[in-house]
């Protein structure tokens, strides 16, 4: 196919780890500039896109402009400690998150994997030990966030470009309100969302009427999933709104 013109490809391993690998937008968060000058090396070289930050800060930024598939992530960051950041990241994203670090003692590494790292890699490291990671992380199959189809959390599926809902794999048939509620509970499944969030989301901003109207859609959406399971699929939390049941 392209390598008959393609003079462009440095070895013929090369482009048979091209033709396997899912190429990445990867995010490195490292403020080493050695080790930064290093990594972004390694994953160009592999035909990864790379964008590189020294700081949290920015990290934070970079995630919300963009939605990488993989962060490198360095712990002893200027502006916080990783592990925060990884957290963080987990909460909010699909991307594959590696720690690449000097902290190499066994409660540092469980700590990382705790706050919800797929690798873990130890300075001084390896160019090629990395780009082996790398790549065993891009093989490895997962929905991500910028183009999953579904959204799962037990027994229960949203695919919100469908707008289809499953429960127990017994589809649901809901009102257009209904689809849209669920899909702002299970769009961030931490976040306890208001009346008022709610009534703003879903309805939109120039809807007059009270916000008893999102007790009555839940109520309805409850009794639908009721009819399916007993398990309790959108929960009140008292004097402030609902969030999804988890
Ligand atoms: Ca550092």
């Amino acid at each position: 196919m392209l390598a008959e013109s393609g003079g462009w490809y440095p070895s013929s391993l090369w482009y048979a780890r091209m033709s396997s690998v899912e190429l990445m937008n990867v995010l490195v968060v490292e403020d080493s500039v050695a080790a930064m000058q290093v990594v972004t090396k390694v994953l160009k070289q592999s035909g990864h896109r790379v964008v590189g930050v020294a700081t949290i800060a920015d990290a934070v930024e970079s995630m919300l402009l963009t939605q990488p598939d993989l962060v490198i992530l360095d712990l002893g960051l200027p502006d916080g400690d990783g592990l925060d950041l990884c957290r963080a990241i987990r909460e909010r994203s699909n991307a594959y998150i590696l720690i690449l670090t000097g902290r190499a003692d066994e409660a540092d590494k469980v700590a990382g994997f705790q706050v919800g790292a797929d690798d873990y890699v130890t300075k001084p490291f390896s160019p090629s030990e990395l780009i082996a990671r790398v790549d065993a992380l891009a093989r490895r199959p997962r929905a991500r966030l910028d183009e999953t189809p579904e959204r799962v959390f037990g027994d229960l599926v949203v695919r919100p470009s469908l707008r289809q809902v499953e429960l127990g794999g017994v589809p649901i048939e809901l009102t257009r309100l209904e689809f849209d509620l669920i899909d702002q509970f299970t769009a961030d499944p931490q976040q306890v969302l208001t009346r008022e969030q709610l009534m703003e989301r879903v309805w939109g901003h120039n809807w007059f009427g009270g916000d008893h109207l999102v007790d009555v859609h839940i109520g309805n959406l409850r009794k639908k999933f009721a009819v399916v399971s007993d398990r309790e699929i959108v929960r009140t939390v008292r004097g402030i709104g609902f969030c999804l049941a988890t």
